[in-house]
């Protein structure tokens, strides 16, 4: 089954860029990445980096930032031409990226396409601001003067997700080179293709070379190596919680800037007096998108006693209707999950939860024609669920939720808050006060009233608690990948200022 690769030449090619050269990896090394939807098909063959590799590749991009000044970091314009072009490179190339992506991930086609576009917009977006980065200025009582000028950061290790490649890598290419960074770009090793097309496009700019590298391989040797070299400034990682601690406890040796965005546990808080018909239409959203797979997807439905039974009937006939299947097909909904290890982990979440709580609607991998092949699972809800347990307060990276009831608004916040992570929150209340203290209480990035899982590119994205340290998205992206240098200039002309006589007598 699965005509997911299809117009496709597989498998695809994925070598490194670096220096702006395509190239096998040192020794040749090559790793195979599957077709989750179809385990039978080889997606993608990759160069699997090296240390020599990755070490070329930081080079290439320290010589590109440190000798190229002119024609990068001080040149917006040419920046601000190769982030447009990129965009509409995108654009001109959308069928094939959404293909890529849809075949790497198992992203259902209906969710690569938008996903291609949202990724093309966060360029066109960062393309605005290459020209927009001014500086402040501030003259004291001498006239002397203040100047306070923002510099690109230097070179940065992008390290970077599976579930959303495209826009997981244009939140952080984007900003860093409006910016005048120089990159070295780690992609996930489920998904390298995906970010080898997005790269391989942005080599068709006017983009210096060795200004944006990519190094595919093993992330405990590639993203480690990264992490630790004294060539590169910062870090900017997404992906699970226990590697961005390892990362920031790594780069604090010799005080690299990281930031990170990491897991959720996203609360999704249903008041009595919400509209039913939309809020679980926006529940369905965030819980199921891209297979659950999702830091921001809705994981713990949190919901008023009085509303509980009609508002979970609403969600679950909306579950019971998703069709799940080959993600390239028009009428698929749901993909299968990433890897057999993903499965396994579902499942043995699913087996706790079937033992502890009320299993509502799903809970099995799916069997027969056009499955077996896959890692195909059933959108899954469990219902009386103890916010406490495992289910609640771990991140599973799947289509499984959890249902809990609250009393009154005090407890909604407290079960909302009641976990490690703080990336994302929902709220429906017709009541838009009360709505506005909840989103208020709850720590997390994001919150919704009355939407789910909209991340336009002017608003921002990132986390509180472990969720991450540092925003995505919007001025406050860039602003990640900048410093501020004060130039402090004497407007008082003297030779012997005031303060010198702390040191010379005449
Ligand atoms: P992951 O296993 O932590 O991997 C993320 C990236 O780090 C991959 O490129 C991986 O390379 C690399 N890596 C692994 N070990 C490393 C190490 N020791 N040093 C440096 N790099 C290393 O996460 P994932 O499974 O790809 O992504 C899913 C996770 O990402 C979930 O927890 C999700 O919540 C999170 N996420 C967060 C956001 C957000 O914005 N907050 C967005 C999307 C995803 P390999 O692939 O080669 O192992």
């Amino acid at each position: 089954m699965s005509s997911t690769g299809a117009s496709l030449q597989l498998p695809l090619s994925s070598p490194l860029i670096i220096k702006g050269e395509e190239g096998d990896a040192t020794g040749g090394f090559v790793f195979e990445r599957e077709n989750p939807a179809n385990t039978r098909q080889v997606a993608t063959a990759a160069a699997e980096g090296s240390l020599e590799d990755v070490r070329a590749a930081i080079d290439a991009a320290r010589e590109a930032f440190d000798s190229n000044t002119e024609n990068w970091v001080y040149n917006y314009k040419l920046r601000e031409q190769v982030l447009f072009r990129t965009a509409q490179l995108m654009r001109e190339n959308a069928d094939r990226l959404a293909k890529v992506v849809s075949l790497e991930v198992g992203m259902p086609m209906r969710q690569a396409v938008p996903h291609v576009a949202a990724a093309a917009d966060i360029f066109d977006f960062y393309a605005g601001l290459a020209g927009k980065i001014y500086g402040e200025t501030f003259t004291l009582p001498t006239g002397s003067m203040i100047n306070l000028v923002k510099e690109p950061i230097g070179v940065v290790g992008l390290i970077t997700p599976w579930n959303f490649p495209l826009t997981q890598t244009a939140r952080k290419v984007a900003p860093a080179l409006a910016a005048g960074c120089t990159l070295v770009v780690k992609p996930a090793s489920y998904t390298p293709a995906a970010s080898y097309e997005l790269i391989k496009l942005m080599h068709q700019t006017s983009m210096p070379a060795g200004v944006v590298n990519l190094v595919s391989g093993p992330g405990r040797l590639i993203g480690a190596e990264m992490v630790t070299s004294t060539k590169i400034d910062k870090i900017s990682f997404t992906g699970e919680t226990g590697t961005g601690k390892d990362i920031a406890a790594r780069a604090a040796h010799d005080v690299k800037r990281v930031s990170l965005e990491l897991g959720g546990k996203a609360p999704y808080v249903v008041f009595d007096d919400a509209d039913i018909d939309a809020a679980s239409r926006a529940a369905i959203f965030g819980m199921f998108r891209n297979a659950g797979q999702a830091c921001g997807a809705t994981t713990r439905l949190i919901v008023q006693e009085g509303i509980h039974d009609a508002f979970l009937s609403s969600v679950v006939e909306l579950t019971r209707g998703i069709e799940v299947g080959d993600p390239s097909l028009q009428s698929t909904d749901m993909g299968p999950l990433i890897s057999s290890s993903q499965e396994r982990v579902v499942q043995e979440y699913v087996d706790f939860g079937m033992d502890a709580f009320k299993l509502v609607t799903g809970g099995n991998k799916l069997h027969g024609e056009g499955f077996d092949n896959g890692y195909y699972f059933e959108p899954t809800i469990f219902d009386e669920v103890d916010n406490s347990s495992r289910l609640s307060q771990e991140e599973i990276f799947g289509p499984v939720v959890a249902v809990t009831t609250f009393k009154d608004e005090e407890e909604a916040i407290h079960l909302a808050n009641d976990v490690d992570f703080g990336l994302v929150a929902g709220v429906w209340s017709a009541d838009y006060p009360r709505a506005m203290r909840v989103a208020r209480r709850i720590r997390a990035g994001t919150i919704w009233i009355w939407d789910n899982y909209a991340q336009p590119v002017e608003g921002i994205w990132g986390g509180y608690k472990q969720s991450g340290i540092g925003r995505e998205l919007g001025y406050y992206g860039l602003e990640d990948f900048l410093e501020v240098k004060q130039i402090f200039t004497d407007g008082t002309g003297l030779t012997m200022k005031p303060p010198y006589a702390q040191v010379i007598k005449q």
